[in-house]
């Protein structure tokens, strides 16, 4: 890609209401643009974070068999009235519309009852069983505070998979493969040794939920972990029962900020049983159906890895979730020549600053920009026959020969 060639520009200064360190870099940096509190748009090199993050999620979730689909924001009332949470006093974070036609349609805040009620289509028999369906889809919630840039938004991108099953083992099992899973796409998305399992409340039916907690100083939850981070527990959870339960002990415990990236839960028959999704099983008798369900804040995490690894000149990104592993400056009529012709061929892995600037600016763009690798090629490395290579978390610049590179 052209920096030339596309309509996004980096800002010298963020927006004036634009508090939260992810949400004025991103911005600064050209990657979102800011609708209005908690809504934000993704603009090309933000839309292909935001399309690496859910590569690797879909993935992983692939591997255990899961099947992706899009399920429609618009929600009738029905289905949320038989579990009880289409009411404000319920769920007071519905945005809620008037139908011209009459009566009130609301936009999703997440998914389970319309899951629940689409699958009663389609399962019928134990044979059908089980099923795992995901989506990567746009959640609307009327949150009260929304001043933490893509961390928490009024309109937000989640990952979210559901679950059915015939018995309480076979859940057991399943919820199993998503922590793994879950461990391994935090891990490629560059936060794994700073996302941990915790242990959260769990509802009515399992007694705890887990959610992964990434730890980072304006994380909105306090979480509570032990040495080896073995064991980590949001404070919701923090009691005595809780705590003789995982073996810790409090004075044991030291407590951080976090930032829930995700959270898998045991439903059982939390939206089966009001909704109705039933089998029949091999004695022909009629069952309910065992869920889970199981969240990625994906709009979420690229907020969350930008505040994690930006340093005082802008973005740093893993290469995994970066939207160019190279930033190309060619600098002096030979160097400007050379970086073209290596440009070429290669439009997929370089962002080509090929803007008539000073050098000094676009070096500033790309330690904003943040991409992992700065390739500047000039008459002066010209001269061995090189480039000079930087990587942009580390700092280190060494050259290394065109026919290398
Ligand atoms: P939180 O406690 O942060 O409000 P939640 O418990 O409401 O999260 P879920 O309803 O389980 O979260 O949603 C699944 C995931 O979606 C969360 O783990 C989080 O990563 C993400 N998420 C939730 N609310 C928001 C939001 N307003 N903006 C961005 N991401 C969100
Ligand atoms: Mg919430």
């Amino acid at each position: 890609m052209r920096f030339s060639k596309t309509f996004v520009k980096t800002l010298r200064e963020a927006p004036k209401d634009e508090t939260a360190k992810n949400g004025a870099l991103l911005t600064r940096a050209g990657y979102i643009h800011k609708e209005m509190a908690g809504v934000y748009d993704f603009l090309p090199l933000g839309l292909k974070v935001i399309e690496n993050i859910k590569t690797i999620i879909r993935e992983e979730l692939n591997k255990l068999g899961c099947e992706e689909i899009l399920m429609s924001s618009l929600q009738n009332p029905e289905p949320w009235e038989k579990t009880g949470r289409f009411s404000d006093q319920e769920v007071d974070i519905w945005f809620k519309t008037e139908l011209a036609s009459g009566g009130v349609l609301g936009l999703a805040p997440t998914h389970e009852e319309p899951i629940t009620e689409l699958l009663k289509s389609y399962v019928s028999s134990y044979r059908d069983l089980p099923l795992y369906v995901y989506q990567f889809q746009t959640k609307f919630r009327n949150e009260l505070r929304a001043k933490s840039g893509i961390l928490r938004g009024r309109e937000f991108l989640m990952k979210d998979l559901y679950s059915l099953h015939t018995s309480e083992e076979d859940l057991d099992r399943f919820y199993a493969e998503v922590e793994k899973a879950y461990e391994r796409i935090f891990e490629r998305l560059g936060i794994g040794d700073c996302t941990f399992e915790t242990f959260a409340s769990g509802g009515i039916f399992a007694k705890y939920s887990h959610e992964f907690q990434t730890f980072l100083p304006v994380g909105e939850d306090t979480v509570y972990y032990n040495a080896d981070k073995s064991v980590v527990l949001n404070k919701e959870v923090l009691d005595e029962e809780v705590m003789a339960d995982l073996g810790v002990k409090r004075e044991d415990l030291q407590e951080t900020t976090a930032a829930e990236v995700g959270n898998i839960f045991k439903l059982k028959f939390k939206y089966s049983e009001p909704l109705g999704l039933n089998y029949i099983d091999e004695e022909n008798a009629q069952k309910t159906v065992y869920m889970g369900c199981y969240g990625i804040g994906v709009s979420r995490l690229m907020g969350v890895i930008a505040e994690k690894f930006a340093d005082e000149k802008g973005l740093v990104w893993p290469e995994t979730v970066a939207p160019f592993k190279y930033y190309l400056v060619g600098i002096g009529e030979n160097g400007i020549r050379t970086a073209e012709e290596f440009y070429t061929g290669r439009e997929t892995e370089i962002f080509f600053d090929d803007r008539n600037l000073r050098p000094g600016e676009k070096f500033a763009d790309s330690e904003l920009m943040g991409l992992p690798y700065r390739i500047v090629i000039s008459d002066k490395t010209l001269t061995e026959d090189a480039a000079e290579l930087t990587n942009r978390q580390t700092g280190e610049t060494r050259l290394i020969k065109l026919t290398e590179l």
